[in-house]
Order: C-alpha cells, then structure tokens, then sequence
C-alpha cells in the first residue's frame, strides 16, 4: 500500500511540487531548509573612519576619526613627527612609518579599507557599528 500523499509544498527556486518537509526539491534540488533557517543580520548602521592629518607648528600626527551613531571620535592616532614643507609626502619615513601605525591599528580593531579619500593618506575604513535596536 503505497504511503498517503502528504501535503505538497512549491519550491522557492523551480515552483515544483514539493513533500512538504523534504529536505529537498525532488526537480531542481534546491535546499529548502536552508531558504527558511537564513536568519536576517541584526540591522546596524556602518560606522565610517578616515585618515587624516593635524599639522601642528613643529610636530603633527596622523588620526583616524570614526562616525557612526554617535559623535564622532578620534579612534587611532600617531606618534608625532616634523612635516617638512607644505607638501605630506609618503616618501618621507617617519611620515610613512606615522601613517603605517594608524592603518595597522584601524586594521586591528576590525576596520576594514573602502575607497580612498582625495589626498593618499586619507585612507576611508568602515565596519558596523552597534546594532539599531527595534
Ligand atoms: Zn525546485
């Protein structure tokens, strides 16, 4: 006696009859259980950080200011070193070592790089911010 035609269900992907519970589509093979258990992230706004430079009389820095929900804030920030001219020039060491420590720590603290900003030591970062809550 062949078993009692359970309750038929439509695939997401094909639209074909499916058993309803069957791990499976029997047409495409689509896995259906993983279409219901995908679980929508907790929403979050991205926080965003560049890089950029205070230029002071005698000594100035690299720091990264984060914006996100709250007020913006200083997240990283240099040692300081001598600026010789207007010009911020990458081939300048203690310049580049400066920079190097800023991207290292943004790195570390789970920033990853997006597209640069105008001047090549305005690097932009993002990651996400606190979740919104509902
Ligand atoms: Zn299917």
């Amino acid at each position: 006696m062949p078993a009692p035609v359970e309750a038929v269900e439509e695939c997401d992907r094909c639209s074909g009859a499916v058993p309803a519970g069957a791990g499976f589509c029997p047409w495409c093979g689509a896995h259906r259980a993983e279409v219901e258990e995908v679980e929508a992230p907790a929403p979050h706004v991205w926080e965003t950080a560049e890089i950029d430079l205070w230029r002071g009389y005698v000594k100035s820095h690299f720091y990264a200011v984060a914006r996100g929900n709250g007020k913006p804030k200083v997240v990283a920030a240099s040692g300081d070193f001598r600026l010789l001219g207007r010009e911020v020039r990458p081939d300048a060491q203690a310049v580049r070592v400066a920079h190097a420590a800023v991207v290292e720590a943004l790195v570390a603290a789970g920033w990853e790089e997006v597209e640069p900003g105008e001047a090549w030591y305005k690097r932009r970062f993002r990651r996400p911010g606190d979740p919104v809550p509902v």
